[in-house]
């Protein structure tokens, strides 16, 4: 008899949600825009990087790298590890020239690859210029006849 009873709220309950608007957000069709303060993507600026590597020395998951292209006139390429960032902004507030920042756009990082979680970010040309050295280092193997 008992469980008669609870079938019935059970069944209640299920169809008066049919005609209910939905408590949860419809997420991924629908997005609500994210805090201003949300730590999301780490985001970097070349154009104002010193290169004194502080941000590098602060980080405490080892999630950044600064690889220097041309010291003299101040031009470096940023990788960032994704998967390594615990998003603590250490690196944002170290950083004295305001170069770091951590999106509140960027924030939907989740993916089945490894590869989007490395980031490499920089001027075009030093991006160029990274990519043809490592290209020298490696070169592709040729392809068999
Ligand atoms: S702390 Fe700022 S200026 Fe210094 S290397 Fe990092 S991003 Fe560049
Ligand atoms: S947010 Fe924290 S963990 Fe992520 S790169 Fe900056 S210092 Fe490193």
């Amino acid at each position: 008899m008992k469980r008669e009873i609870r079938l019935n709220a059970v069944l209640r309950d299920a169809l008066r949600s049919l005609f209910r608007r939905p408590a949860t957000e419809r997420y991924p069709f629908e997005k609500n825009p994210a805090p201003e303060a949300l730590r999301g993507k780490l985001v970097w600026d070349p154009e104002k990087c010193t290169g004194c590597q502080l941000c590098i020395k602060d980080c405490p998951s080892n999630a950044i790298e600064l690889i220097t292209i041309d010291k003299a006139n101040k031009r470096f390429v940023m990788r960032y590890h994704a998967d390594r960032c615990t998003f603590c902004a250490q690196c944002v507030q170290n950083c004295r020239f305001a170069c770091i920042d951590m999106s509140d756009e960027q924030w939907e990082l989740a993916s089945t690859g490894k590869q989007p979680f490395t980031v490499t970010y920089g001027r075009d040309s030093d991006l160029e210029s990274l990519l043809a050295k490592s290209t020298e280092k490696h070169p592709e193997p040729a392809a068999e006849t």
